[in-house]
Order: structure tokens, then C-alpha cells, then sequence
């Protein structure tokens, strides 16, 4: 029997959701993230993951979201997924606290046959990115520099993921499929509303991210920052909004279309911080563990995965990592000049390795 006990840290703000990263690596370049195309070295075998999950589980998550990199590069996907749901199955089990199971990708791995294998094997839910609606933006969001045809070639894949999840039974009407935006200006703010159109037309959920100062590679500057309320001003020009609000430690506030064709969300880290909710714990797919996205250090949990697993320890490491932890860097960020980042920018992690 392995004990249960729910954390909070010094902000009072309980462990509720985890991030766990599958691999550092992409099979894209989008420039606001800019990952490896290496495996890190000590790469995490799917004992260790679950011995992660099971310990964060057990302080109180309720949220399982599986990410990278890109996490469809990662073999072990669907076994680990299989293994998670048996044990949610199971009373007496921590995971059986897990209300979803989710992934994060760019979807040009989501064959019909990959997304109904992830189905069968127990994702609850899907979140699929995608940047642009037309070749040149998708090829310059991604990184690509075979220009138009190779962003057209990229769209095409991610359009054919969109379907293939569909029909595996991801449901956009019940929030099981939904599409991530990142809009950045200079670059794709143009695309706002053709990726709400597109994302109507396929009764998706757009959530539309701010452009994040994540990590040092990226380049990034408060001016590319095209802010969330902007955002929703150019969709509701055309396309009338009502405000929903943000649910408890939710990154995403939302808006109904008037017409009632669903909904859109924004993720405004930058111009309107949700530190005081944030519940999320990060783990990398070789064993660190970030209390936040913009933090400096992180924590190794390999002492207590390698070469044994000792189950008792990383659940003790764990508790005492969450409850040790004040971070609240996007309001610090807001409250110190409005936009300019606080923190040593050489010292922070890439998007990519965090897990997003
Ligand atoms: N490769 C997968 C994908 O792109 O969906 C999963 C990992 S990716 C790091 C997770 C999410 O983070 C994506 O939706 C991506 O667009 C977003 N992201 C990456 N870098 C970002 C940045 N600098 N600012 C805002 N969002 C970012
Ligand atoms: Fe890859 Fe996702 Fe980063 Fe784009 S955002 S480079 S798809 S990990």
C-alpha cells in the first residue's frame, strides 16, 4: 500500500497537475521554442516514469499530461499510456486519482492508426499545435526552410492528424480534441483569424498562446508579444465573443462565440499571469523536476531512480521539493516593469526540454 497525502506549497496552492515530458527532441524547429534534435543523454525508461508518476500521484495529482519535444517520437508512448490506465483502474492505486490523461503535439506523427491505438490504450485527451492555415506561415512557424511547399506538405499532415483523431474517438464537442496557437508578432498575428476560422469550421477549441519568455534561445523581446487581449478583439470584430472567465487554476481564460459555434481560449502568461492557481509540476524526460516554467534550477530526481527505484524517497523528495516552492515569475515579471524578464535569462531551460 503506498501512502497518500496531498502538498501545498508556500503559496498555498496545492500539487494537482503534471507535466511529464517524453522527450527533449522534435521532429520540427518552431523558432519560440527551438529544441534538440539529440536524445538527452539518461533518458528515463517507462519504470522510472511510472515510479514519477505514482509518487506525484500520491501528493495529489489529478492531471496527467504527456509531453516533450515531441512526445509521438517517443516509442514508449502507448505502453506507458496502457500501464497508466490499468493502474487508474485499480481503488486502492494513486493513480487512480488521475481524472485525465492528456498529450501535447505537433500531430505529424497522428496516423489513424497511432491515434487509435492511443485511444484504445487510455488518453482521454489531445491537444494539437498548429501555427498558421496556409504554407509560408506554417513553414515559417516551424521552422522550415523549404519555404511554401514545405510548410504546405507540413499543414496537410497536421490537417490529416486532426481528422485521424477525430475518428479514433477524440471528441472536440466534449474537449477531447482541441488546437494550441502560438501567435507572435511580426510573425503569424495575421493568422489569428484564419485559425479561428479553420478551428470553427472543425468545431475545435482554439487556444491562442501569448509568446512566452521561456528559456534563451528563442530571442525573445516584449515587442514580439502579441497580447491575448489583442487577440480577442480581432475575433471578436467578426465573430462576437462572450467572456466565460478562467476556472481555478486553469492556464487559459475563455470565450463563447455569440453564434454558438463553441469556443476559444487564451493563455496569457505574459499580459495576465495565472501564477496564483498554478498547480503544475514539470518533470523532464531524464529526471528533473521544475516547480515552474521560467525557474532557474531544477531538482534531480535521479538519486531516487537510478540505479534503484526507491519509491518511499522520491515520493519524500517530491513533497519536500513542492512544499519548499514560492515561484510566481510571470507576476514578478508583470510587477517589475510591465514585460522586461527578472531572472538570468543564460540560466534558463528551453521550452522543449520542459515540457511547454
Ligand atoms: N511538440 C509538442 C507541441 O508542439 O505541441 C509538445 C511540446 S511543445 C513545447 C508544447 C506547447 O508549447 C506547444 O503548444 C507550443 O506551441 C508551446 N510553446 C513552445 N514554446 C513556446 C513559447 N516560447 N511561448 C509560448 N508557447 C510555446
Ligand atoms: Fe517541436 Fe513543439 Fe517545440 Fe514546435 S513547439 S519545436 S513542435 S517541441
Amino acid at each position: 500500500m503506498i501512502s497518500q497525502i496531498a502538498v501545498s506549497d508556500r503559496l498555498h496552492r496545492p500539487l494537482q497537475s503534471l507535466r511529464l515530458s517524453l522527450t527533449a527532441r522534435c521532429n520540427l524547429a518552431c523558432p519560440y521554442c527551438l529544441p534538440d534534435h539529440q536524445e538527452l543523454p539518461g533518458l528515463l525508461d517507462q519504470a522510472q516514469r511510472l515510479a514519477l508518476i505514482t509518487a506525484a500521484c500520491s501528493l495529489g495529482v489529478r492531471r496527467l499530461r504527456l509531453t516533450g519535444g515531441e512526445p509521438l517520437l517517443s516509442s514508449g508512448l502507448e505502453s506507458l499510456l496502457a500501464a497508466v490506465q490499468s493502474r487508474r483502474l485499480e481503488p486502492a492505486d494513486p493513480l487512480s486519482n488521475l481524472l485525465e490523461v492528456t498529450l501535447t503535439s505537433n500531430g505529424l506523427l497522428l496516423s489513424e492508426d497511432r491515434a487509435k491505438a492511443l485511444k484504445l490504450a487510455g488518453l482521454d485527451r489531445i491537444t494539437i499545435s498548429l501555427d498558421g492555415t496556409d504554407g509560408i506561415s506554417v513553414a515559417e512557424m516551424t521552422g522550415q526552410q523549404g519555404g511554401e511547399s514545405s510548410g504546405a506538405q507540413i499543414l496537410h499532415r497536421v490537417l490529416e492528424a486532426i481528422r485521424a483523431a477525430r475518428s479514433a474517438g477524440f471528441d472536440p464537442a466534449r474537449g477531447a480534441l482541441k488546437l494550441n496557437s502560438v501567435i507572435q508578432r511580426g510573425r503569424n498575428e495575421q493568422q489569428v483569424l484564419p485559425l479561428a476560422s479553420l478551428a470553427r469550421n472543425e468545431g475545435l477549441e482554439l487556444r491562442l498562446i501569448e509568446y512566452m519568455d521561456v528559456g534563451n534561445r528563442n530571442g525573445w523581446t516584449p515587442e514580439a508579444v502579441f497580447t491575448a487581449e489583442e487577440m480577442v478583439r480581432r475575433i471578436d470584430a467578426v465573430w462576437p465573443l462572450v467572456h466565460q472567465g478562467r476556472s481555478q487554476a486553469s492556464t487559459a481564460r475563455r470565450w463563447r462565440y455569440q453564434d454558438g459555434a463553441g469556443w476559444i481560449a487564451v493563455v496569457a502568461s505574459i499580459s495576465d499571469p495565472f501564477c496564483n492557481g498554478c498547480n503544475r509540476l514539470r518533470l523532464t524526460a531524464d529526471g528533473m523536476a521544475y516547480t515552474c516554467l521560467f525557474a532557474e534550477h531544477g531538482t534531480s530526481l535521479r538519486p531516487w531512480l537510478v540505479p534503484e527505484i526507491d519509491a518511499e524517497g522520491l515520493m519524500c523528495a517530491l513533497a519536500d521539493l513542492w512544499q519548499a516552492r514560492r515561484d510566481r515569475y510571470s507576476e514578478q515579471r508583470l510587477s517589475a516593469d510591465g514585460s522586461q524578464p527578472s531572472s538570468d535569462l543564460t540560466a534558463r531551460q528551453e521550452m522543449a526540454y520542459l515540457g511547454g
